[in-house]
């Protein structure tokens, strides 16, 4: 009883992060905002809702795209908003993979991308970031010339950056798309979204999930040229963003003071929480997002994981041989939580067998 596609039929389901509804526990699996978004969302969604929900949404979502052109200085046909930056990558996808095309990733990064590929059946080109300080291989990923090349930027799991010197000479070398996720961005030093006025072939994707807040909504945005975005169009559901997400995003994108406010306190915890991993004899990655990659002494990161599961506190283990092994990846919370992970931590340390 095959009724899908061969392709379809053999590749495993995207694995979404534990979300465990109704339980009081620290999350810090999926990282999450800590904060809640701008109140403005409140007034957003009283605004003549009742009204306009009779009717569909604006197809193009064409306020909250000006208003992100205003925020990042381009026109609003440089803008296409989605149904999150998921609701990008398999537009993406579905435009420009298929059998006979490739699409290549550093890996490790966010299982989405290999996700779409499989769906579309094309080719994989798996490139393995540097064992050590998890950097991108740009040379390698300039080799496997690919029809789509997904880079995260800030990467995760790992946290780490490629400057936009590295992502320039990319883009520069490669005759297919560079899609740049720039879901991290809000904590991170740069942006590269500069380089799709340089470069016909690169797309930057943003969501407003993470330094936002609002990761229930589902809204984020691809920036690239005109010509691109317009074949993009083209796979996109009709009315992918709801009159409710784009109220609420235009004015979560109008009070930037309070989305780089918690960006600055998330940054100042995410130091203090790596000094105290550090300080309890873990390896910590360099991070410009809200999580840090963890290496746990002695390579016991799975039971941390589990003893920190016991204590209603949720982090995210990887165990990926040869990519990302025995590895925690630990959203940066509030103060309050951050305090909880590390009693956790030092409990089941004292409890150990
Ligand atoms: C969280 C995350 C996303 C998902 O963003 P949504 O807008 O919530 O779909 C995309 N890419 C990366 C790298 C992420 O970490």
């Amino acid at each position: 009883m095959n009724y899908m596609k061969p392709n379809i039929e053999a590749m495993d389901a995207y694995v979404p992060g534990e979300q465990m509804p109704g339980r009081e526990v620290v999350k810090l699996n999926t990282n999450e905002n800590p904060y809640p978004p701008t109140s403005a969302v409140i007034d957003a969604m009283r605004h003549e809702l009742l009204g306009q929900l009779r009717v569909y949404p604006d197809p193009r979502a064409g306020r909250f795209c000006e208003a992100v052109g205003n925020l990042l200085g381009f026109e609003p046909d440089w803008v296409l908003a989605a149904n999150g930056s998921d609701n990008l990558i398999v537009m993406i996808a579905r435009a420009a993979l298929g059998p006979g095309r490739r699409m290549a990733q550093p890996v490790p990064t966010f299982p989405y991308y290999d996700t779409q590929a499989q769906v579309e059946d094309a080719e994989l080109i798996n490139v393995p970031c540097d064992p050590e300080t998890f950097a991108l291989d740009i040379d390698a990923l300039q080799a496997a010339d690919a029809d789509v090349t997904f880079v995260a930027n800030p990467n995760s799991p790992t946290g780490i950056t490629a400057s936009n010197d590295d992502l320039r000479r990319l883009a520069a070398g490669l005759r297919g798309l560079l899609v740049i996720d720039e879901a991290y961005v809000d904590f991170a030093k740069d942006t590269a979204v500069s380089l799709t006025r340089e470069f016909d072939n690169v797309i930057v994707l943003r969501t407003l999930s993470k330094g936002y807040s609002l990761a229930g909504l589902r809204l984020g945005y691809a920036v690239a040229q005109p010509a691109i975005l317009r074949q993009l169009w083209k796979t996109k559901e009709i009315y992918n963003v709801t009159t409710l997400s784009q109220e609420i995003g235009l004015a979560a994108i109008r009070d930037q003071d309070h989305k780089n406010a918690n960006a600055e306190k998330i940054k100042a915890d995410r130091a203090k929480l790596a000094e105290a991993l550090t300080q309890r004899g873990c390896r910590v990655w360099p991070s410009q997002t809200n999580f840090l990659m963890v290496a746990v002494p002695g390579g016991k990161a799975e039971p941390v994981g589990e003893a920190l599961k016991a204590r209603d506190v949720l982090v995210r283990y990887f165990k990926q041989p040869a990519v990302m092994n025995d590895k925690l990846r630990i959203t940066v919370g509030s103060p309050e939580q951050n305090e909880k992970l590390l009693k956790a931590w030092d409990d089941a340390k004292a409890n150990r067998p």
